[in-house]
C-alpha cells in the first residue's frame, strides 16, 4: 500500500462536525427526495460534493483579511494581487471578478466581436459546463476534442487531459475564420481533473498561433496541472512548480481563473491578459457594469488579499505533494478495496465507475446517483453523480441523452479533511460494495425541466 503523506500544517481551529445515526440520515435523505443537493449541509459528515471555495485558507491568508483595504477605486490589495499575477504568471494586466464565470462572461462577447468569420467557434479540450454556457450566451458554439484515451476509465494513462491534435487541426481548417479562441483546461475537469502536458499545450498554442487564433487559459487547476508535468514528464524531472507554470503561461494569451479552487479562496476569480492592452480595455469596460468597478470586480479588498497569499500558497511543493498524495491514496484504497474508479485518480477527485459496481442497475434508473445515495445512508459521505441524471433529456425529442459513463465523484477539498477521513470514506465505499446487489435504481417524483439534477426529487423503484 502507498504510504500517506502526512498533512504538511497543524490545526489551530476546528469547526465540529456531526455525525448523524442511520436512522437519521435515512430521514434526512427522505426528505431530501433522495437528492444529495437537498440535504441541509449540517446533516453530512464528510462533505464531497465539490472543491470549489470549500477549501481552507491559511493563517496568513487569515490575517491578510484583516488588512483589506475597501477603497471603492484603487485598493492597496488590488495592486498586490496584480504585482503577484505579474510575477506567477507574467501576464501585465489583471481584472478581479466575483468567480470564474464572472471572467468568463465579460472576456468571451469580446472575443466574438474580434472573430473574422460569420459562425463563431471555440475549440477546447474539454469545456467546462459554466464555459459552455457562456460560450453560447455570447452567439457561439463550443466544440470539444479531447483525447480518446479519457474516456476508458479503466486503462491508465498520464494525460487524459489532452487535446486530440489531429482533431484540433482538422477543425481548425474546416472552420477557417470562424476560430474564435483555443481555450486550453488546466486540468481538464471534465475528464475527472486529468492533466495536459506541456507537449500539448505548447502544440495546441503553436497551431493557434500560426493561425491567428487567441489561446485563452483557463487555469482554475494551474498548479495541480504543474504538478502532474512534474511527476510524470522526465523532461520536467527536476524542474520547479513556478518555471512550469511560467512555462505554460507563455503558451496563452490571456486566462480565466475560478480562484475556488487553486487560488485557495472560498470566491473569486481573475480575467488576465499578457500583452493585449486593446483587448485588456474593451474587457474592462464590460467587467464595471458586470462585476464592478475594474479594481475589485466583485470583490471585497480583503478577497483580493487573500487570493494574492493563495496563489502563492498554492504552488508550494509540500502542500502539492500532499494534497495530489491524498486524492491518490483515496483512489489506491479504493481500488484495494475493488472498487472500480477512473485511473490513473486525478487532481481533485475520485471518480467511481457506477455502471461496473452497479450493472443491475440501468441508465434510466441513475446507477451513480443510487451510489451517492447508498454511500450517504451508510457513512453521511455526500458525493457527486456526474452521468445520466447530470446529462439530461434531449431538447427535442425529450429522451434520455444517452451518457458515455455513470460516474460517482468523490471531490477532495483543499486543506480541509485529514488522512483519516480518506480512510473512512473508503471504509464506507467498501462496505456499500459488499451489498452492491440490493442497492435499488431511482425514479423521478419531480423532474425540473432544466438542470434537473439540482432540484430533482425521487424515490427508489
Ligand atoms: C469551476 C470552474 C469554472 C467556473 O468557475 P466558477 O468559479 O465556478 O464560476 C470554469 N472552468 C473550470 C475548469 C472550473 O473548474
Amino acid at each position: 500500500m502507498a504510504r500517506r503523506i502526512p498533512e504538511p500544517f497543524r490545526i489551530k481551529m476546528v469547526e465540529t462536525i456531526r455525525q448523524t445515526t442511520a436512522e437519521d440520515r435515512r430521514q434526512a435523505l427522505q426528505q431530501a427526495g433522495w437528492n444529495p443537493f437537498l440535504l441541509k449541509a449540517e446533516d453530512v459528515y464528510i462533505d464531497l460534493l465539490t472543491d470549489s471555495g470549500t477549501g481552507a485558507m491559511s493563517d496568513r491568508q487569515w490575517a491578510g483579511l484583516m488588512m483589506g483595504d475597501e477603497a471603492y477605486a484603487g485598493s492597496r490589495n488590488f495592486h498586490h494581487l496584480a504585482d503577484t499575477v505579474r510575477e506567477v504568471f507574467g501576464y501585465a494586466h489583471t481584472i478581479p471578478t466575483h468567480q470564474g464565470r464572472g471572467a468568463e462572461q465579460i472576456l468571451f462577447p469580446e472575443l466574438v466581436k474580434r472573430c473574422r468569420g460569420q459562425r463563431p467557434v471555440f475549440l477546447s479540450n474539454y469545456h467546462f459546463d459554466t464555459t459552455k454556457a457562456h460560450v453560447e450566451l455570447a452567439g457561439a458554439r463550443a466544440v470539444n476534442a479531447l483525447t480518446p484515451q479519457a474516456l476508458d476509465t479503466g486503462t491508465a494513462y498520464d494525460w487524459k487531459g489532452d487535446f486530440d491534435l489531429p482533431r484540433l487541426r482538422e477543425i481548425v481548417a474546416a472552420e477557417g475564420d470562424n476560430v474564435a479562441a483555443v481555450i486550453i483546461t488546466i486540468t481538464c475537469n471534465s475528464a475527472g481533473g486529468q492533466p495536459v502536458s506541456m507537449g500539448n499545450i505548447r502544440a495546441v498554442s503553436e497551431l493557434a498561433r500560426a493561425h491567428g487564433i487567441p489561446v485563452v487559459i483557463d487555469a482554475a487547476r494551474f498548479a495541480e496541472n504543474a504538478w502532474f508535468i512534474r511527476q510524470r514528464d522526465p523532461a520536467y524531472a527536476g524542474a520547479s512548480i513556478v518555471s512550469i507554470v511560467r512555462e505554460m503561461f507563455d503558451c496563452g494569451d490571456m486566462f480565466t481563473m475560478s480562484a475556488k479552487k487553486d487560488g485557495l479562496v472560498n470566491i473569486g476569480g481573475l480575467c488576465c491578459f499578457k500583452d493585449d492592452e486593446a483587448l485588456f480595455r474593451a474587457v474592462q469596460v464590460n467587467c464595471v457594469p458586470m462585476e464592478g468597478f475594474v479594481t475589485y470586480g466583485g470583490l471585497a479588498g480583503r478577497d483580493m488579499e487573500a487570493l494574492a497569499i493563495g496563489l502563492k500558497e498554492g504552488l508550494d511543493d509540500a502542500f502539492l505533494s500532499y494534497r495530489i498524495g491524498q486524492v491518490a491514496y483515496l483512489g489506491e484504497r479504493l481500488c484495494e478495496g475493488g472498487v472500480p474508479i477512473q485511473t490513473p485518480t486525478g487532481g481533485h477527485a475520485v471518480f467511481v465507475d457506477a455502471r461496473l459496481l452497479l450493472p443491475h442497475i440501468p441508465a434510466e434508473q441513475f446507477p451513480a446517483h443510487a451510489l451517492a445515495c447508498e454511500l450517504y445512508l451508510e457513512g453521511g459521505v455526500r458525493a457527486v453523480e456526474i452521468g445520466s441524471l447530470l446529462l439530461g433529456r434531449n431538447p427535442q425529442t425529450g429522451k434520455q441523452e444517452p451518457s458515455p459513463f455513470e460516474l460517482m465523484r468523490l471531490t477532495i477539498p483543499r486543506r480541509v479533511y485529514t488522512n483519516d477521513h480518506m480512510d473512512y470514506i473508503a471504509d464506507c465505499l467498501i462496505e456499500v460494495k459488499k451489498r452492491a446487489g440490493a442497492v435499488r435504481g431511482l425514479t423521478f417524483e419531480y423532474e425540473p425541466p432544466i438542470l434537473r439534477h439540482f432540484m430533482a426529487r425521487l424515490r427508489p423503484v
